[in-house]
């Protein structure tokens, strides 16, 4: 928040911090065994790799034992019953479509495998789960597990490899398979935190804004390099670009690097909060949070008035390839939800995300994922963009 802030005052913006009050969950240690399965060889167990789900509760510090019973999906779950889940360790092994991901649709096969590591716990817990286990969500095959939020479900909650899902469905299938799974994270008290946010002060309609963002934190497996540092670098990059420029748009141009939208999106609701009244006067808000391989466009919640206004646009970006604009029905960032519900017209970027979800939330998300000329070219799609709401003679219409 401090370097961010710093960076952002260089470039002659005026920073402020907003404070927002965050969950704190800490990892503590995670890991599981099988410890009786189909075709053990005597005196030897199995390493099962698992990572805790965000904000999850502990085990015992000694771990629980207990069989585990897989299910591909919430049908298969309903149909077993409480009678079959009660007192067991449920997996969810729903499968992450590797096709779908490497045809373009990386974001429609993560919301199909995500809705498990969300929701599944809780499903688990309802019917008596003492713990609950999804296959980690993504693409790769390096036995590396996939962390995430996960909604409060009372009970221990944590993702294992795609390899060790495939594992464990295996033996399960033979016969009983039971795990112990030690989980010690802690949820502490909340803890004050902040937004970062820097304005570029329009020429001519200062009140009127136009936000380029991305989000601050990140999970601890990796560094965070891909989600969402990327994002924060892209918004503090179109200042940049304007100021080094000399251009001076109509209309402010401001910098958020949110906090908190892994872990409950507190960020973005105390901003919503705090700044609701001026929502009639954004002309257009903007979250970079899907990486920053090449941009190949926006997706974009916006009338079609809107999407009329924006084809010139368009063309300039077209030059580098970025001048996609998909519309969508939903909110295109996470932390823009609000103002988006509001009908303040709301772009994402969309890069190519063919490998977005093989280092997401793991421990590969780090700095070498990050082609600097592709960041540079998501940097320029955000502020051709922005400058361009900013500086129309009329307010983007809604
Ligand atoms: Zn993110």
């Amino acid at each position: 928040m401090d370097y961010v802030a710093a960076e952002l005052r260089k470039l002659d913006l005026e920073v402020r911090l907003e404070e927002v009050r965050v969950p704190r969950w800490t990892r503590g240690v995670e890991t599981a065994e099988l410890i009786d399965y189909p075709g053990q060889a005597a005196g030897t167990t199995q390493k099962i790799v698992v990572t805790a789900l965000g904000g999850t509760v502990p085990t015992p510090p000694g771990g629980i034992t207990a069989e585990v019973v897989v299910v591909d999906n919430f049908d298969q779950l309903a149909a077993l019953g409480r009678q079959k889940v009660a007192g067991k360790i449920v997996l969810f092994n729903e499968l992450f479509d590797k096709r779908k991901a490497a045809a373009g649709l990386a974001l429609e096969a993560y919301g199909e495998a995500v809705a498990y590591r969300a929701e599944g716990p809780k499903h688990a817990a309802e019917l008596g789960a003492i713990a609950a286990l999804v296959r980690s969500v993504g693409g790769a095959d390096y036995r590396l597990p996939h962390t995430g939020w996960s909604a409060p479900s009372g009970i221990p909650a944590g993702a294992v490899t795609s390899e060790d899902a495939d594992l464990i469905a295996h033996l399960a299938a033979q016969g009983r398979a039971r795990m112990r799974l030690t989980l010690t994270s802690e949820n502490g008290p909340e803890v004050l935190s902040y937004n970062v946010i820097a304005d570029l002060k329009g020429s001519e309609h200062p009140e009127q804004v136009v936000i380029v963002s991305g989000h601050l934190d990140s999970w601890d497996l990796g560094t965070g390099a891909i989600d969402d540092a990327a994002g924060v670098a892209v918004a503090m990059e179109t200042a940049e670009l304007i100021q080094r420029l000399h251009l001076h748009p109509k209309r402010t141009i401001r910098v958020i690097a949110w906090m908190d939208e892994e872990n409950g999106g507190r960020g973005h609701d105390a901003y919503a909060k705090a700044h609701a009244s001026e929502f009639a006067n954004y002309a257009a808000v903007m979250e970079s949070d899907l990486g920053a391989a090449h941009p190949l466009g926006f997706n974009a919640k916006v009338s079609a008035t809107t999407l009329g206004w924006l084809k010139p646009v368009q063309k300039i970006l077209e030059s580098f390839g970025a001048n996609i604009v998909r519309p969508t029905s939903y909110s295109p960032g996470s932390d823009i939800t609000p103002m988006a519900n509001a009908g303040v017209p709301a772009l994402g970027i969309m890069p190519d995300g063919r490998t977005y979800f093989n280092f997401h939330h793991t421990a590969a998300d780090t700095l070498d994922k990050i082609a600097p000329q592709e960041l540079r070219e998501n940097a320029a799609a955000m502020a051709v963009m922005g400058y361009a709401i900013a500086s129309l003679l009329e307010p983007l219409p809604r």
